[in-house]
């Protein structure tokens, strides 16, 4: 009965493992300084590997559950359909069993509001179809969320491809970005993903608000611009770093935090791609022969070569044998210095321990907001999606990593990998780059505390949501 009184939050996820993550944080806030019930309404493909998503419901409180939707089929796309595309579509093939699955809430528990994740945003029409306010969770920076309620008037008054623009993008309340390095889907204009993102961008004026894995210390001009220049119709709140607690390790992992034990303090580079990136395999060749050429020590969590920049999306933990891939002889010389881990690795208690100073990315949001919540400064190697903008905010307008540059060919070459390496783990560069990180692990820390402006957010969130008293009751205003 009394959780049956409790206010009740559905949310709606993405297949990346990255947004379901930060999604999970949020709902374990919402139990434990709330006490709100959640529940997880899952759309699955019938390609899609759970395991790694299970490994993060699973061991949820019981305040927390999870609904698995019927799988849907993809497998009428092309092999070359965009990522942004595939995902649409999981969600969109799900609506039916998210409808139904609204209606069952609606007419069993006090359901308070429906959360979809920031590629979900059609299904905000369903919630409100019941009543039941819809919100938008975005799972990357206010600056990337600025891009979007931008991105109408630019599309309006640029006729070129955006990466034929002579000057930087000026984003509201950012730092200035190329063309070149905007989003994916925005990167040829004939694309139906284009359209597709610009149609569903324009919904998120539709949500009852939307809610951003940053805080206001870290990026004040983008929440300005967002919040009091009216960028945004839809009320924004800053809830962030919402980062990953409480995963655990598995055998591998336990191996690798062993590993770390034994290195020298702050010495150790850390390699990862997030849960979806990959290599081609000449990449991965020059990575693996940059790393061995740097004489510094690494972790690297590696994946089996793939051509698309994101070859694991759907399937993260998808072990494979390295030595099948890397460079012949590499696993032998390098067995002193760096430690390989096929496909998945705990990554932030690496990034923790004391051995670890500096960590190579994909600029995932995550995994940046993970870094700095360590105090480790970057290696900027952006992939897909917005990891580009990410890059540009971290190496210009932060400060606190440095950009890999490809070569014509779009390679990194081995003797830049083994330079970028050595001015952030050894050269005073490195240091500069690390006392700038600590200085945001400060006041990330002080965001999320009792007082801090991330929990305030919250705060007034659940405090709407505690005023809702039916699915017919609107939010106060
Ligand atoms: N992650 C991890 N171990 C891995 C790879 C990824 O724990 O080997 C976690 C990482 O800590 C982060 C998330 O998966 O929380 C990846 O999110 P991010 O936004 O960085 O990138 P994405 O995977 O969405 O591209």
């Amino acid at each position: 009965e009394a959780t049956q009184k409790a206010p009740h939050i559905a949310i709606l996820p993405t297949p990346g493992i990255g947004h379901l993550i930060p999604l999970t944080e949020f709902a374990k806030r919402l139990l434990l300084h709330h006490h709100f019930r959640v529940t997880f309404i899952i759309p699955t493909t019938d390609d899609s590997s759970l395991k790694a998503h299970k490994a993060i419901l699973e061991p949820l409180p019981e305040n927390i559950t999870s609904l698995y939707l019927p799988p849907v089929s993809l497998n009428d796309l092309p092999k070359e359909a965009k990522l942004e595309k595939r995902i649409a579509l999981s969600v969109t093939r799900s609506l039916p069993a998210v409808r139904q699955t609204l209606k069952t809430l609606t007419e069993s528990t006090r359901l308070s509001a429906f959360v979809v994740d920031m590629f979900c945003a059609d299904a905000i029409d369903v919630a409100q179809e019941f009543g039941v306010p819809g919100y938008v969770f975005y799972t990357s920076s206010a600056m990337a969320l600025s891009y979007i309620f931008y991105l109408p008037k630019l599309d309006e008054t640029c006729s070129c491809e955006y990466r034929d623009l002579p000057e930087p993008v000026k984003i509201p309340g950012c730092v200035p970005v190329h063309g070149k390095d905007l989003p994916d889907p925005v990167q040829d204009r004939d694309n139906e993903v284009y359209k597709l993102s610009l149609h569903r961008w324009k919904r998120y004026n539709f949500a009852d608000g939307i809610l951003v894995n940053s805080f206001s210390e870290l990026e004040p001009g983008a929440f300005k611009a967002l919040k009091e220049d009216s960028l945004c119709t839809s009320p924004v709140y800053s809830l962030g770093p919402l980062i990953q607690t409480g995963l655990t390790s598995g055998s591998e992992g336990i191996q690798c935090l062993r590993w770390l034990d034994e290195q020298p303090r702050g010495s150790v580079l850390f390699v990862s791609f997030g849960s979806g990136g990959t290599l081609s395999h000449n990449q991965l060749i020059e990575l693996a022969l940059g790393l061995e050429m740097s004489q510094q020590r690494f972790l690297w969590v590696v994946r089996s070569p793939d051509n698309s920049a994101y070859g694991t999306y759907f399937n993260a933990q998808s072990p494979d044998d390295p030595s099948e891939y890397l460079p012949n002889g590499f696993l032998e010389r390098t067995k002193d210095m760096g430690l390989v881990v096929p496909s998945w690795a705990p990554q932030m208690k690496i990034l923790g321990h004391s051995s670890t100073g500096g960590f190579l990315t994909h600029c995932g949001w995550n995994s940046i907001l993970e870094s700095m919540i360590q105090g480790v400064p970057l290696i900027a190697w952006p992939l897909f999606a917005e990891q580009r903008m990410n890059a540009t905010m971290l190496t210009d307008d932060l400060m606190v990593g440095l950009r890999v540059e490809p070569n014509k060919n779009g390679v990194v070459e081995r003797h830049e990998i083994g330079k970028y390496v050595r001015s952030l783990i050894g050269g005073e560069e490195g240091k500069q780059l690390r006392n700038r990180m600590n200085n945001l692990k400060e006041a990330a820390a002080k965001v999320m505390g009792q007082e801090g402006s991330s929990t305030k957010s919250l705060a007034k969130l659940a405090q709407k949501w505690e005023a809702i008293k039916s699915p017919t009751d609107k939010p106060p205003m």
